[in-house]
């Protein structure tokens, strides 16, 4: 964590406005970073954000295509590889 202190503080308009793009992992790291940080403090944004998250997970689940088998699967084995 020795990156932590160039990270740029943000107030609760920006940090919403990138939400999105961060749920899709989208942002550049420094304003990934600065969203995370925004977000270990701002309980409003974190709750806004996995609202967000599950929104878009149903949006996923109810779309023609099924939610690819593989993910879970990968989410499993870095679990037990870490
Ligand atoms: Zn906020």
């Amino acid at each position: 964590m020795s990156m932590s202190d160039d990270v740029k503080i943000i107030q609760c308009e920006e940090a919403i406005r990138k939400m999105l793009e961060y749920i899709d992992e989208e942002l550049h790291q420094h304003d990934h970073a600065s969203m995370e940080k925004h977000l270990e403090s701002c309980r409003e944004c974190y709750s806004r954000m996995e609202f967000e998250q599950r929104l878009k997970s149903m949006v996923k689940d109810s779309g023609s295509e099924p939610a690819p088998p593989g993910l879970n699967k990968r989410i499993n084995k870095i679990i037990k590889d870490y």
